[in-house]
């Protein structure tokens, strides 16, 4: 079966083909657009590439296309991307409004462009479905949980991936193979010693999950994609009390603090410098005092959700890093873990300072929690479940 995974941004559109069967799955092409301002042109450019550069002999060789939706309203999980879940996408793309509306148009025009092939959904959403209740829920008045304001969670495929290998690279296939199919039987029963992970997804935008026996126990998000960490532009964990406050004193419209919110907070807000910790690094080199703030921030936003997750299942297994700064930003990874060799984490300088981008661990041999990097691969996670969301429903 052939799997095309399509990631749609605002203006950007990205494609991996897979092909997939029983034994696994082989990266048959990959491309992708910038700046893009017409859709359907350019799936069909897509399409006729792949057939120019040989990949397939014709668009019907697609048999599945994967969405890695963000976020639906009274919907979650792997799905058949169907006109409900456009629905879904479209009510909730006030919360989620970078990512739900180029969704919901990409899979009409997919729909349109490709209409033999099965479209299939999976909400980033969906890794936190087993997050107990107490944890999901906002201490709110009824009225306002009735409309679906609780934490749900993002980068659910990246976390999920994490889950995976981190079993893996740890000796337990039990439960690398009880989570594989955790979207379509919920979570299996793993005996013996229950294995806790703490995935720190560090990138444009980041976020802290608890992974505990493959699933996840709580996750930094919230609501939408805006709280926990300091992201990239937007500011991560608020008071509710300063939204009013700041909108009343400054005199700005609830629109424009929204706005400043998302694009000029986090990192960004902070250092005033840039988004991008590479940045941020270089004008801390060169001594600007915003800049530190903006990092010491950062660092000690993971510090304080990896500290939450570790506590709450009791110990910990193992520390993982994965995406932009996750994988390339030794210095983070370095202060993130400084000093907690009394809880059982031993870093080693020499691994972590040799290790870009690639896995890795980065814990001394005797280190009794390991620290790793798992390079990120939400691509995989995702033609995985369209694969077994398609070969269950036929
Ligand atoms: P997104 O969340 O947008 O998908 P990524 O996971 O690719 O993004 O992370 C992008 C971020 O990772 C950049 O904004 C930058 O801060 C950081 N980053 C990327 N490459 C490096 C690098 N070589 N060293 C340090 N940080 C990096």
């Amino acid at each position: 079966m052939n799997v095309l995974i399509a990631n749609l941004g605002s203006t950007s559109f990205k494609y991996r083909l897979f092909h997939m069967d029983e034994a696994g799955q082989e990266v048959l092409a990959k491309g992708g657009y910038e700046r893009v301002s017409d859709y359907a042109a350019v799936i069909d450019d897509a399409l006729a590439t792949l057939q120019k550069d040989g990949v397939i002999s014709s668009a019907d060789e697609i048999d599945a296309v994967g969405f890695k939706t963000v976020l639906g309203k009274n919907l979650s999980g792997c799905v058949i991307a169907d006109e409900t879940c456009v629905r879904a996408l479209e009510d909730f793309a006030a919360v989620a409004p970078a990512h739900n509306p180029p969704y919901a148009n990409g899979i009409r025009q997919f729909a349109m462009s490709l209409p033999e092939a099965r479209l299939v959904a999976l909400f980033e959403t969906a890794f936190y479905q087993w997050v107990p209740e107490s944890r999901s829920t906002y201490a709110l008045p009824k009225s306002w949980r009735d409309i679906g304001i609780r934490r749900y969670g993002f980068h659910g495929a990246s976390h999920k991936f994490v889950a995976e290998r981190s079993a893996e690279l740890l000796g337990r296939s039990d439960v690398a193979r009880g989570t594989a199919s955790l979207y379509q039987n919920g979570p299996a029963d793993i005996p013996g010693k229950p294995l806790r992970v703490v995935s720190c997804h560090l990138g444009g935008s980041s976020s802290v999950t608890g992974i505990c026996n493959g699933v996840a126990i709580g996750t930094s998000m919230g609501f939408s994609p805006q709280s926990g960490l300091p992201q990239n532009n937007r500011v991560g964990d608020l008071d509710s009390g300063a939204l009013p406050y700041a909108v009343k004193t400054l005199g700005i419209s609830m629109e424009e603090a929204e706005r400043q919110l998302t694009k000029e907070s986090g990192l960004f807000g902070i250092s005033g410098i840039s988004n991008d910790i590479r940045d941020v690094h270089q004008a801390i080199d060169e001594g600007n005092a915003d800049a530190a703030l903006a990092l010491g921030h950062l660092i000690d936003s993971i510090r304080h959700w990896v500290g939450a997750f570790a506590w709450q299942m009791g110990g910990l297994d193992a520390l993982v890093f994965t995406a932009g700064i996750g994988e390339n930003d030794h210095a983070v990874r370095k202060a993130v873990c400084a000093g907690l060799e009394e809880f059982g984490l031993v870093f080693d300088e020499e691994r972590n300072l040799a290790c870009r981008a690639v896995e890795a661990e980065l814990s001394v041999d005797s280190s009794q929690v390991k620290i790793f990097v798992i390079p990120a691969n939400e691509e995989l996670v995702l033609a995985r479940e369209v694969f077994r969301k398609i070969s269950h429903t036929n």
